[in-house]
């Protein structure tokens, strides 16, 4: 039995891994565990700026490739048994999240699109209630509104009916984006869409959420400045657009529980965090989850994101956050496994 495993190759290319041998092979397995085979991934080079690659480490994305490959085929095995017993796991919402789509990369978003098209369904991303099972139920969500996405991204989900959000800086409209990111990050030469074109976004398919005025980390601000992103924000949006914003998206994913009773007393109904849980769309929670995509990522990259198989990544971070706030004491002041439990270093994201 022949299986093969696709993953990415060290250099910033990719490429496939083939895994052969007897308990490997994973068409085989796949099929007796009704899991659906992933597929190949495509030599997509990731976005250069200045000349160095800008998506992070290779041989990181390449270790989490593998993780989610192994937890995809676990739960897969899980559900089967779960099945068999006669039960059926409760369907859950993967919410995707975007930033830029560059030209060169529109071609590699349509393909995405499409593998959506035949193996999910779309649904908002502010969905309240059961889910159909059967296929992944996908959300899809762009923060920064940049141009590159009313330009390659909207008329590809247009022509395919998907519904879609847009997340909204409303102090940068028009400009680049003013506020601090990884160097070389390929949003670095990004511009935001201005006032009209926000105005300009057909409701039907296109649901526009506020991402605070000037992209800050909201939880290092003082209370009353962080009032003014989350509720000025959606007061500036609702002034330019018919819509009425009810959805908010952290700026990098940072927050604290003062934020998020921010985000509840300004009116916002979904606030939407950068931590890759799936979401119980059966439940009141105010915080959903969603998974970081990029147009270029690979095939098998992105089929286990929009499946919900990079679900185990918050546990491995609270347990680093962990070792490292524990590293940090010298040794004569140790926390117990109680304190350290408790113990809550600023979230670096
Ligand atoms: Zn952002």
């Amino acid at each position: 039995m022949t299986g093969v495993l696709t993953s990415f190759l060290p250099g910033g290319w990719t490429g496939p891994i083939v895994l052969r041998g007897r308990g490997i092979g994973f068409a085989e397995r796949s099929r007796s565990a009704h899991v659906e085979a992933p597929p190949a991934v495509s030599r997509r080079k990731p976005p250069q700026v200045g000349g160095e690659i800008s998506v992070g480490s290779t041989a990181k994305r390449t270790v989490k490739l593998t993780i989610s490959l192994l937890y995809y085929l676990g739960r897969g095995l899980l559900r089967s048994a779960l099945r068999l017993a006669g039960g059926s796991p409760a369907p859950r919402l993967v919410i995707l999240y975007y930033h830029g789509v560059p030209d060169a990369y529109r071609s590699n978003f349509v393909r995405q699109l499409e593998s959506i098209r035949r193996k999910a369904r779309v649904v908002p991303a502010s969905h309240r209630g059961s889910l159909p099972p059967g296929r992944p139920n996908v959300a899809i969500t762009f923060d920064d509104a940049y141009v590159s996405v009313a330009k390659n991204a909207l008329p590809a989900l247009t022509a395919r009916g998907f519904h879609s959000t847009i997340f909204v800086p409303t102090r940068t409209l028009g400009g680049p984006p003013t506020w601090s990111m990884k160097a070389g990050s390929p949003d670095s030469i990004e511009i935001v869409m201005s006032a009209e074109q926000i105005a300009r976004l057909p409701s039907a398919l296109i649901t526009v959420g506020a991402h605070s005025r000037t992209h800050p980390r909201l939880s290092r601000l003082a209370p009353s400045d962080a009032r003014d992103e989350i509720e000025g924000s959606r007061l500036d949006l609702e002034g330019l657009t018919t819509q009425e914003i009810r959805l908010f998206a952290l700026p990098y994913g940072d927050h604290d529980s003062s934020t998020i009773e921010l985000c509840r007393m300004a009116g916002y109904e979904a606030v939407f965090s950068t931590t890759p849980t799936p979401v119980d769309t059966t439940g009141s929670g105010l915080v959903r989850g969603r998974v970081k995509v990029d147009p270029f990522d690979g095939r098998l990259e992105f089929f286990l994101k929009y499946n919900g198989a990079y679900a185990w990544a918050p546990f491995v971070s609270s347990l680093k956050r962990k070792l490292r706030n524990y590293k940090s004491f010298p040794a004569d002041q140790k926390l117990s496994p109680g304190q350290l439990a408790s113990y809550k270093q600023p979230k670096q994201s």
